[in-house]
């Protein structure tokens, strides 16, 4: 039978088999002979040892799509990054950094500003120029008023999708509403969907339907961008890419150099100063890092 990790909590891995539900899986000695360790996210094959009490075997895992170390998971199809349009507003030096990071991972983010019912049309057409060419989904929901839910719930179709963002935002808000629903569609009760608010530690997958899962992510504050060379930073920067090549150095890193045309771009608005200063900053902690 093949499934889905779903859970991994001291030795044993929950399996979410379509259909059938979870198994509580141990690795055989296999796994520890080759030096693979199984990861939330990875698709397995299991052998059911007992199918009354729910266990099973994992006796082999599927080759990964991709694999993110934090939080340690496998085969993530894309990100739903969620930020306020305000209460708490962005932090969007936080936000940058989470798109260089996805990128780095090679994960497509689909980013989404929540509680549209508070924000003014000010606030939220700044965020739209700021945002319009950064090279990820742009989508403005509100938990409060339940708008723009489907489409979020139509993103997350037959994906597996890391949920990310600071508290506060409305995340918890955004999972419940999508809940509801996904239990209806599957109408199975052993494909049950529990939100473990003890476990967020541990990266932990909630089906949400017939292989469409979300995972909660801990700790994202202290993100941190690295093992990424201070040259290499602006081609995470999508609306750079124009202006590329048309700077009198090449190589120009857009810092300190003369005739740069993506400085220039920035002089006449036509890349946002905020995804710049936020490029420079970064520029700047990578230079730092490179000393020790
Ligand atoms: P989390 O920490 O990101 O999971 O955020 P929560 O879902 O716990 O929401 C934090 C607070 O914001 C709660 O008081 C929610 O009721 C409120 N909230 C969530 N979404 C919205 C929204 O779209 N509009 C408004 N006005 N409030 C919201
Ligand atoms: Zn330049």
């Amino acid at each position: 039978m093949r499934g889905k990790i779903i859970k991994g909590i001291a030795g044993f891995y929950y399996v979410d088999v379509v259909e059938s539900g979870v198994y509580e899986c141990k690795a055989k000695g296999v796994f520890r002979k080759e030096k693979k360790k199984p990861l939330v996210g990875d698709n397995v094959e299991i052998e059911i040892l007992d199918e009354k009490e729910r266990e099973g075997n994992l006796i082999h895992i599927l080759p990964r799509k991709n694999e993110l170390i934090r939080p340690a998971s496998a085969n993530v199809d894309q990100a739903l990054v969620v930020f306020a349009v305000t209460k708490p507003s962005p932090h969007l030096h936080l936000l940058d950094r989470f798109l260089i990071m996805m990128e780095q991972a090679g994960i497509p983010v689909v980013l989404c500003f929540n509680k549209e019912d508070l924000g003014t049309e000010e606030q939220i057409g700044a965020l739209k120029e700021i945002y319009r060419d950064c090279g990820c989904r742009l989508l403005f929901s509100s938990a409060k008023e339940e708008t723009n839910i489907s489409g979020i719930r139509e993103l997350l179709e037959g994906k597996t999708t890391v949920i990310a963002g600071p508290s506060g935002v409305g995340k918890s808000s955004l999972i419940n509403l999508l809940h509801p629903q996904a239990n209806m569609e599957t109408g199975s009760v052993s494909r049950k969907i529990q939100r473990g608010r003890h476990t967020t530690r541990h990266a932990e997958l909630f089906a949400l339907g017939e292989n469409s899962y979300i995972m909660d992510t801990p700790g994202f504050s202290s993100l941190y961008v690295s093992d990424l060379e201070k040259e290499e930073l602006k081609y995470y920067f999508p609306e750079f890419a124009p202006y590329e090549g048309n700077c009198r150095f090449q190589g120009c890193d857009h810092i300190h150099e003369p005739d740069c045309a993506v400085k220039k771009a920035v002089e006449e608005g036509k890349i946002h100063r905020s995804r710049y200063d936020n490029y420079r900053a970064f520029y700047e902690e990578l230079k730092e890092q490179r000393r020790y």
